[in-house]
């Protein structure tokens, strides 16, 4: 028997395409409900809210796209984040627009004029690139952004300056040298039509698979029903946290509603300067949602503590990567057949797109 420990979107693709090959799956989560952080249901307004925070798929890779898009329809969502800079709604990542709405029209159109021929129009340059850009405008722009947009939502999303973390992570968000507002330049993106949960439940539901809610992988250990454990739950707690606690960073989310159509003028605003939240998402824009109501989280970052909340983000770092490798290798001698994967399981700072990947490539590989 196959267990699949967790029934986020890593695990439930692994369980599906298991399944599909003929394999009996047992799917353990020990939540009342699957999906991980994608979990999404409707609240009394009709909104569908994301109960883990905004999430938006949007990816590449046309495999990952054929295969989520076999379980649900999509509502053609291309998402929009704004920022509060100096007092202004601008687009982020931020772009020439947003540099037309902060500086006075003959100083934006230098800057603008200096990064199409620095870098060339329709290029993502990273903060920490742009800051080596050496050219007088192009140095005051890069140390304007890296203040107003990054330093100090950095130090709240993760406790650190932006050069301290894996510089993979404010790659995410590059400064962007083009007029598209979008947050995602994916050639697929979207909310499923129905929300994330109706898709995994469909994904779930096959013959070969068996889901037990409220069960988690210490609940079973002892039955040794199985024959390979896909594991998507931290390895740290996994091992008993023998050498230490493996360090992410976690949210937490403070849902408000609102009496009154819309809260804000997109899905997500950032408060990378105000505020000791990061952002707040309304949830309604998803999928259109009419109600005369509207939700938001305000969503604060901290670090994790076991026991106390959840892990979201790993925190990349040679040392933590170190450790991580050090956990797997001991779970490994103890568990003769288990995989790892998901953004817990692999240590990785996956999108759900890159969640879905890596499980369908590892059962490309089992095969
Ligand atoms: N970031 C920032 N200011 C912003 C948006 C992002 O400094 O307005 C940085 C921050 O370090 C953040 C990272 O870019 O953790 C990645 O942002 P993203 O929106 O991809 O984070 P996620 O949605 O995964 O939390």
């Amino acid at each position: 028997m196959n267990v699949v420990v967790g029934a986020g979107i890593s695990g439930i693709t692994v369980a599906r395409l298991l399944a599909e090959k003929g394999e009996k799956v047992l799917v353990v989560e020990q939540k009342g409900h699957i999906g991980g952080n994608c979990y999404d249901s409707y609240d009394e307004n009709g909104i569908c809210v994301h109960r883990y925070g905004t999430h938006i798929f949007h990816t590449d890779l046309e495999k990952v796209w054929r295969f989520v898009s076999r379980f649900t329809d999509w509502y053609p969502y291309m998402h929009k984040v704004l920022g509060l800079v100096d007092g202004q709604l601008v687009p982020i990542p931020f772009n020439l627009n947003s540099i037309h709405k902060v500086f006075p029209e003959s100083l934006a159109s230098r800057l603008e004029e200096k990064l199409i021929s620095s870098f060339g129009f329709n290029r993502k340059v990273p903060i920490l690139e742009l800051r080596n850009a050496g050219d007088p405008d192009l140095d005051f722009l890069a140390d304007y952004i890296y203040r107003k947009v990054f330093l100090i939502y950095t130090m709240k999303q993760w406790g650190l300056k932006p050069e301290e973390v894996d510089p993979g992570v404010t790659a995410r968000v590059p400064v962007y040298v083009s007029r598209d507002d979008r947050y995602f330049q994916n050639r697929w993106q979207g909310i499923p039509a129905e929300g994330y949960t109706p898709m995994l439940k469909k994904m779930l539901d096959h013959e070969n698979i068996e889901l037990r809610l409220g069960c988690s992988w210490k609940d079973i250990e002892d039955q040794h029903i199985s024959d390979r454990i896909f594991y998507t739950g931290s390895v740290d707690q996994l091992m008993e946290r023998k050498l230490g606690d493996l360090p992410y960073r976690s949210i937490s989310l403070d849902f408000k509603t609102y009496k009154k159509e819309y809260f804000q003028p997109a899905a997500v605003v950032n408060y990378p300067e105000n505020y000791d939240f990061t952002r707040i998402g309304e949830y309604k824009y998803f999928l259109d949602d009419r109600s005369a109501n509207t939700v938001v989280s305000y969503e604060y970052s901290s670090d994790y503590v076991y026991g106390k909340n959840e892990p979201y983000y790993p925190v990349k770092s040679d040392a933590n990567l170190a450790k991580y490798e050090e956990y797997v290798k001991l779970a490994k001698e103890k568990f003769s057949n288990i995989y790892f994967l998901g953004r817990l399981g692999n240590y990785r700072y996956y999108d759900m797109d890159k969640a879905v990947e890596s499980a369908i490539s590892l059962v490309e590989e089992l095969s």
